[in-house]
């Protein structure tokens, strides 16, 4: 099932994506259907998610109702589609996990090709960097010259845990999206840590849906792509991660706590600007558009200002 959340009269609403591309009120369905007995409406994904299991029963049992009786949805094109999550905490993510990347990045600081990181390394993005699919990413003139894409596969966690181990990690699984994480290249290399540099409001593109596991067969098998006004610049596999999802959730839960709704972008792969010879940066009107096997495109333009 993809879930993503729309605004509907102004209202916000969490939505059910079918492969016909039509997008089912999951919101005024449950309303519909009061014997579900569900504490809260879930009016976005996230709210979908602090359910837990009862909602996602409550969603198959009124869709199944619904379906049988012939009901019809919204059109996607009709739809305004919002950040599927609303952050309460950072975007936790991993810097420099696919190994032509790193080979890439190494090469283009002068440093040895084939230094790999022996740990993950992780850094995060505030809630406030959050946008959905098709908003503005805004330029930040007067802070930089050097905005950067990088597609990304993202984790959704879906129940709490702490010292999670690699058997149990997909069991603590939600879902899966896409995070685009639009960086300051110059920013990252001034202030030393990547904080700050990949911090900025909308820096953090995320969409345009959460894909449940039960239907991602392996995430670690998943085409990734990127392109920039139609070209493309990324695309591998998310096979090519150095740490995989199981180890990076493992090692971020390894004496702390991580919460339902909770993200994790994984790191991207090979073909990034900054690594392009000249470097290229991102131009104000570039429309870039990260995909991932089996969740679908995101896609966002920079502003001109
Ligand atoms: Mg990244």
């Amino acid at each position: 099932m993809k879930f993503l959340s729309f605004i509907e009269q102004a209202m916000p609403r969490l939505g059910l994506l079918t492969e016909d591309d039509t997008v089912i009120d999951l919101t005024a369905m449950l309303a519909a259907s009061p014997d579900h007995r569900l504490p809260f409406m879930p009016a976005n994904v996230s709210e979908l998610i602090a359910l837990g299991e009862p909602g996602m029963r409550a969603v198959s049992a009124c869709l199944d109702r619904h379906l049988d009786a012939g009901q019809s949805g919204l059109k996607l094109a009709d739809v305004q589609i919002a950040a599927p999550l609303l952050m309460k905490k950072n975007v936790f993510c991993v810097g420099r996990n696919y190994r032509d990347h790193i080979i890439e990045g190494n090469l283009a600081r002068g440093r040895p090709a084939d230094q790999f990181p022996t740990a993950i390394e992780f850094f995060t993005k505030p809630p406030t960097a959050v946008v959905g699919h098709l908003a503005k990413v805004r330029r930040h003139a007067d802070l930089t010259d050097s905005l950067d894409y990088e597609a990304e596969l993202a984790i959704v966690i879906g129940r709490r845990g702490c010292d999670i181990s690699r058997d149990a990690a997909l069991d603590h699984v939600f879902g899966y999206t896409i995070v685009n994480d639009i960086t300051a290249r110059d920013l990252q290399q001034r202030h030393g840590q990547w904080f700050k540099g990949k911090g900025l409001d909308t820096s953090c593109p995320m969409g345009p849906v959460v894909v449940h596991r039960s239907a991602i067969p392996n995430a670690n098998d998943l085409a990734i792509s990127l392109t920039v006004n139609g070209e493309l610049r990324q695309s591998d596999n998310t096979a090519s991660m150095i740490f995989d999802v199981p180890a990076i959730i493992e090692q971020l839960s390894a004496g702390m706590t991580l919460e339902p709704g909770d993200v994790i972008a994984t790191g991207t792969p090979k073909g990034v600007g900054f690594a392009m010879t000249p470097p290229v940066c991102l131009q104000p009107g570039d429309v870039v558009s990260a995909t991932v096997q089996h969740i679908g495109t995101l896609t966002n333009t920079l502003s001109k200002e």
